[in-house]
C-alpha cells in the first residue's frame, strides 16, 4: 500500500533508513522498502494498490493461482472494493478475497 512507515525502520532491502517518504509497506508483513528497492528486491510491482514484498509475494503465489499478482479484477477488489457485474466473476473474486484475508 502506498502508506508510509510511522517509525524509523530502515529499508528491508538496502538497510538505509532515509527517504521515508519514498517507502512502501508490505500489505502482508508490514516490512518497509524504498519504492526503488521494492521491485528490485523481487517484490510485486508498485502500482498504487496493495504491495507485497518478495517473501509475501512468494507465499501468496504458493497459496493461490500463480498469476495472482496479475489478477487485476481481484487486486482491484482488494484495493477499492470494486466488484464486476458478471456473477461468476464476483464469486471467483469473493472466494479469492476470503482465502487471502484468512491467510494472515
Ligand atoms: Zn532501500
Ligand atoms: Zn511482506
Amino acid at each position: 500500500m502506498m502508506s508510509y512507515p510511522k517509525d524509523d525502520r530502515p529499508c528491508t532491502s538496502c538497510g538505509v533508513g532515509d527517504h521515508h517518504d519514498w517507502m512502501v509497506l508490505c500489505d502482508k508483513c508490514n516490512d518497509c522498502y524504498h519504492r526503488i528497492c521494492a521491485e528490485v528486491s523481487g517484490g510485486s510491482k508498485v502500482h498504487g494498490g496493495p504491495w507485497f514484498c518478495k517473501k509475501c509475494k512468494g507465499e501468496l503465489t504458493l497459496q493461490g493461482p500463480p498469476d495472482i499478482m496479475q489478477d487485476w479484477p481481484f487486486i482491484d477488489h482488494m484495493w477499492t472494493g470494486y466488484l464486476p457485474k458478471d456473477p461468476a466473476e464476483v464469486d471467483r473474486i469473493k472466494s479469492l478475497a476470503l482465502h487471502y484475508r484468512t491467510a494472515d
